[in-house]
């Protein structure tokens, strides 16, 4: 804890990782739990490992803000179901990352608190929405940190930070205490430096929670023994023509194809497959998360929750004072545009017909998997841009978001790992998608590659 407290207090001024800090508690915790561990080796897992947490993930006694100033003073009176399991283990938490509001961008950016910066080049984002965690980790801040995916924003920061992002299965991980950006999409996942801190960490969250009722009752595998093979003799791996298409840049394209020679050697069986609707994942993406969004974000009306306007006259300018100074612009493009799209009239156009058009990708992806076992794709079309770069033009921002979006919109695991640099030096990501429930075959291949 020291170290990192030392490596904190060194970096952070220029990567802005942290929206909150807690080191001190930590030093505190540490030394409390040496005195209990002396001569008992017998630990758990995550025991004494300092980590950090995205802060849109509930700490109780820890203010947890979404990098938002509608709860820039909100402390929850809770923990989250993944922050209790790393407790009960004698985790040691170093502090609360920084991300885009509400977990809405790919950039960091969007945080009331301003930007988070690319360890490995200042001057560019570390992606987003869980930039602060996946700059954390890259920059030595902490071990490992927990991040949120509803449609990239594990695996997109973990690739412009050069680190590991797991997305688990929808289910895998209890979402009790994540603050909900859009229900159906969203799951917590580890950040780590390599993929067997990724396989520890997934085995310390995962397994079914009676409070989350999307959680599933499913057992969890010992993911340690999936990365003792080395090797991915006898899986077959799919390579998507349409992930391969125009838009990429020739260095992520260059080093995702390496990585599937690596794969071959390593005994993988490398199949072209199509997935005909990836096309239309961006749109359906941003209907239907935007819509969850506008209902989920309700809640925050000055009553309960967080920010409440000052000197209001009545209880409709009580709710419109507090969320006009209590969002920011991104935040409330969303939840018009979800607002607009579950609006009676238009209903049917847009959300049904998104919905509709989720299930074909679901289907897309079932039919892919019915001939492979793994599925290997860029992360992303670019490495890290510029601070600035995107920001003025939201459609340029959600259209780097096309080959993470549509893993989330049929709730499957996918894991993004360093492939190598561009000529820019920055690192390039590659994302390995996996069966429903199949994160230790995800591991097992990541493992072996890297
Ligand atoms: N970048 C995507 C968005 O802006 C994904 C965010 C996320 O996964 N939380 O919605």
């Amino acid at each position: 804890v020291r170290a990192y407290a030392l490596r904190i207090g060194q970096v952070e001024p220029k990567v802005k990782a942290y929206v909150t800090q807690v080191r001190d508690s930590a030093l505190a915790q540490a030394e409390a739990l040496d005195r209990k561990l002396k001569g008992w080796r017998k630990t758990q897992p995550m025991t004494g490992m300092p980590l950090a947490l995205k802060d849109n993930l509930c700490t109780e006694g820890v203010p947890t803000t979404c990098s938002s100033r509608m709860l820039q003073h909100f402390v929850p009176p809770y923990d989250a179901t993944v922050v209790a399991r790393l407790r009960q283990q004698d985790y040691l938490l170093l502090g609360k990352t920084n991300l885009d509001e509400f977990a809405m961008g790919s950039s960091t950016e969007n945080s009331a608190f301003g930007p988070s910066r690319n360890p490995w080049n200042l001057h560019c984002v570390p992606g987003g929405s869980s930039g602060g965690s996946a700059a954390a980790v890259a920059a030595d801040e902490c071990v490992a940190a927990l991040g949120s995916d509803t449609g990239g924003s594990i695996r997109q920061p973990a690739a412009f930070c050069g680190v590991v992002g797991l997305k688990p299965t929808y289910g895998r991980v209890s979402r009790y205490g994540l603050v909900a950006f859009a229900s159906s999409l969203d799951q917590i996942g580890p950040i780590t430096k390599d993929v067997s801190d990724a396989a520890f960490l997934l085995g310390a969250i995962a397994g079914h929670d009676p409070l989350d009722s999307t959680s599933a009752d499913v057992p969890v595998p010992d993911y340690m023994k999936a990365l003792k093979k080395k090797d991915v003799k006898k899986l077959k791996i799919g390579m998507p023509r349409e992930f391969f298409a125009e838009g990429v840049d020739p260095d992520v394209e260059q080093a995702v194809l390496a990585a599937v020679d690596e794969l071959k050697a390593l005994g993988g069986e490398i199949k072209e497959i199509q997935l005909p609707t990836t096309d239309a994942a961006v749109a359906v993406y941003y209907v239907l998360a935007t819509a969850e969004a506008s209902s989920n974000l309700a809640r925050y009306d000055g009553v309960k929750f967080g920010l409440r306007a000052k000197e209001t006259k009545d209880l409709l300018e009580l709710y419109m004072k507090t969320r006009q100074e209590g969002f920011g612009p991104e935040v409330k493009r969303r939840i018009m545009l979800g607002t607009y799209a579950l609006s009676s009239g238009y209903y049917d156009a847009y959300y049904g017909k998104a919905q509709a058009v989720r299930t074909l990708i679901c289907q897309d992806f079932a039919a892919a998997f019915r001939d492979v076992d793994l599925i290997v794709t860029p992360v992303t079309p670019t490495p890290a841009f510029k601070l600035g770069e995107k920001s003025d033009d939201p459609l340029q921002m959600y259209l780097s978001d096309i080959f993470t979006i549509s893993v989330n919109l049929a709730g499957l695991p996918a894991i993004a790992l360093p492939c190598g640099f561009s000529t820019t030096n920055l690192p390039i990501g590659l994302q390995i998608i996996g069966r429903a429930f199949e994160e230790d075959t995800l591991l097992r291949a990541a493992h072996a590659y890297e």
